[in-house]
C-alpha cells in the first residue's frame, strides 16, 4: 500500500509537471498565432497560469514523494545503526539520556566508579558504560561497588566498623 502510493505520487508529479509545460507551450503557440498584442494577453494568461499551476502540483507531489522515500530509508538506517551500537556496548540502544546515564560508570586512572561514588566526586572524568571500562582493564571500585551489586551505602562507609552492607 505505502510503496504504491510512492510510486503513484512519483507518477502523477511527473504526469502534473508535463501536462503543466504542455499547457504552456500550447498558450504561448496560441498566443503566437495572433500578432495582435491584445488577442495575446488570454492565452498567455490563461495558459500561464492553468500551466504553472499544474507544474507546482506536480513539483509538490515529487517532492512529497521522494520525502517519503527519504523517510524510509532514513528510518532504516536509524534502525541498522541502533542495532550496530547495541552490538558494540551490548547494552539497549536508548534514545532516553537518563535512562543510559544510569549505566555508566566514571572511569578513574585504575578503577571505575558509580557516577555517586565519593572518590570521584568533584573530579573530571569519563564517563562509559561498564563493559567498555572493563574491556580496558579497569577494576570495579570496591568502595561503591559498579559492578552491578547492590549499592553500599555511602553515608557509613567506614570499614572498620563491620556492619557495611547487606
Ligand atoms: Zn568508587
Amino acid at each position: 500500500m505505502k510503496l504504491r502510493w510512492n510510486t503513484l505520487g512519483g507518477k502523477l508529479g511527473l504526469l502534473f509537471c508535463v501536462a503543466g509545460l504542455a499547457v504552456i507551450w500550447a498558450g504561448w503557440n496560441g498566443a503566437g498565432s495572433y500578432n495582435d498584442i491584445r488577442k495575446q494577453f488570454p492565452y498567455l494568461i490563461s495558459g500561464g497560469i492553468a500551466g504553472l499551476a499544474l507544474v507546482v502540483i506536480g513539483a509538490a507531489l515529487l517532492i512529497i514523494q521522494s520525502q517519503r522515500a527519504d523517510r524510509v530509508q532514513l528510518e532504516a538506517n536509524l534502525t541498522e545503526l541502533r542495532n550496530i551500537l547495541e552490538r558494540m556496548t551490548g547494552l539497549p540502544a536508548s534514545n532516553g539520556a537518563a535512562e543510559a546515564d544510569t549505566n555508566l560508570v566514571v572511569a578513574g586512572p585504575s578503577a571505575y566508579h558509580r557516577p555517586t561514588c565519593k572518590l570521584v566526586a568533584g573530579r573530571d572524568l569519563r564517563k562509559m558504560p561498564v563493559q567498555q571500562a572493563e574491556s580496558a582493564g579497569l577494576e570495579p571500585c570496591r568502595t561503591c561497588a559498579p559492578e552491578g551489586g547492590a549499592e553500599v551505602d555511602l553515608a557509613s562507609p567506614d570499614p572498620a566498623s563491620g556492619t557495611r552492607g547487606r
